[in-house]
């Protein structure tokens, strides 16, 4: 099986299992996991906070991060297609008691400074004011974009000069600064807390970290106590966190495997593809006659596995458990698949 799904369905390596069989350990809601203050002291440093705390998901991440911004009842800007507002099941509202605007970012997913300034609500008798403003990168629903440094500070910086702090869905922020060629630091000095994902394309089993103001961080703490989410003598599953960090580098090889896979489906009989920027491939596959759970289907029979993404799209997510080999091997049936 040639799975594509996402870059969630890597499997910890035998250095991963290794690092964790040995992990010193402690409890953490001690603070005394000795792996783990290791791993959110690494994490802060790599994105340039003060301060990371390490959630067991990026979805609780994100809630933390927004409940520990606003106060209940405040408004929070979100882009229309983000994760934070699509796929986290109303999360903004049921965990922070927030509502939610949305604002459209467009191909790129990036609201411009004009649209945070027009959105935002200020604080009055009736109105409950704008609490908080969040951003992805990469964004994920469109396409695994990689959002410059500079596109992300303007919008960022609409936000804060409002007093709005700026929270960033970097579940793949790493894979835009490589695919970007700049430093991570240089997309997250312009937001006030990051939220990024071990899980995915750089291979841990489990694990996300925030990141933030230190004062920012010990409020996350005792709210990553309240959603259920402190652990104990997780030093085992933060090793292969540890590890992890060391992927970045790889995930250029992601990326040109997104870039080699999308070369070959374009030539795919009723495809569109999207030119990829980072790991992630559209294909819109309305012109096949397929709809997309039949094109699921025989590409299933043929031991490859996509994800449905809205009701014409295909999501393939290259990582770091396909070689280009893999690669290439999927193209001829998918082409097979598609012309039965
Ligand atoms: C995967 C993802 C998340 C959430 O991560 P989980 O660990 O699956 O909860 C958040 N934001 C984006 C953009 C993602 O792709």
């Amino acid at each position: 099986m040639i799975d594509l799904r996402s870059d969630t369905v890597t499997e910890p390596d035998e250095a991963m299992r290794e690092a964790s069989r040995d992990a010193a350990v402690g409890d953490d809601v001690y603070g005394e996991d000795p792996t783990v203050n290791d791993l959110e002291g690494r994490a802060a440093k790599a994105v340039g906070k003060e301060a990371a705390l390490f959630v067991p998901t990026g979805t609780m991440g994100n809630q933390i991060a927004a409940h520990v911004h606003t106060e209940p009842g405040q408004e929070a800007l979100v882009e229309r297609k983000s994760h934070v507002y699509k796929y986290e099941l109303g999360g903004l509202a049921q965990h922070a008691g927030l509502q939610v605007r949305t604002v459209d970012g467009g191909a790129r997913g990036i609201p411009t400074p004009q649209q945070i300034e027009s959105a935002y609500v200020e604080e009055d008798l009736h109105r409950p004011g704008t609490g908080l403003c969040c951003l992805e990168n990469t964004h994920n629903a469109r396409g695994g974009v990689a959002i410059a440094p500079e596109r992300l500070e303007a919008a960022a910086n609409a936000a804060r000069e409002r007093d709005v702090p700026v929270h960033l869905d970097g579940a793949r922020v790493f894979n835009a600064a490589v695919a970007l060629d700049v430093s991570v630091t240089e997309i997250t000095q312009h937001v006030d807390s990051v939220m990024f994902c071990l899980s995915k394309g750089l291979g841990a089993p489990i694990g996300s970290m925030l990141a933030g103001p230190a004062e920012f961080v010990e409020r996350a703490r005792r709210t990553r106590k309240l959603f259920g989410g402190g652990m104990r003598q997780v030093g085992v599953v933060a090793a292969p966190g540890l590890r992890a960090l060391e992927n970045v580098d790889d995930l250029e090889t992601d990326h040109e495997n997104a870039r080699v896979l999308a070369e070959g489906l374009r030539d795919v009989d009723g495809f569109a593809v999207q030119e990829p920027e980072t790991n992630i491939v559209l294909v819109d596959v309305s012109e096949t006659g397929l709809d997309v759970d039949a094109v699921l289907e025989c590409l299933r029979e043929r031991d490859v596995l996509a994800t449905p993404f809205g009701p014409t799209t295909i999501r393939f997510c290259t990582h770091r458990d396909v070689s280009r080999d893999d690669i290439e091997r999927v193209i001829p049936r998918v082409e097979a698949a598609v012309s039965v």
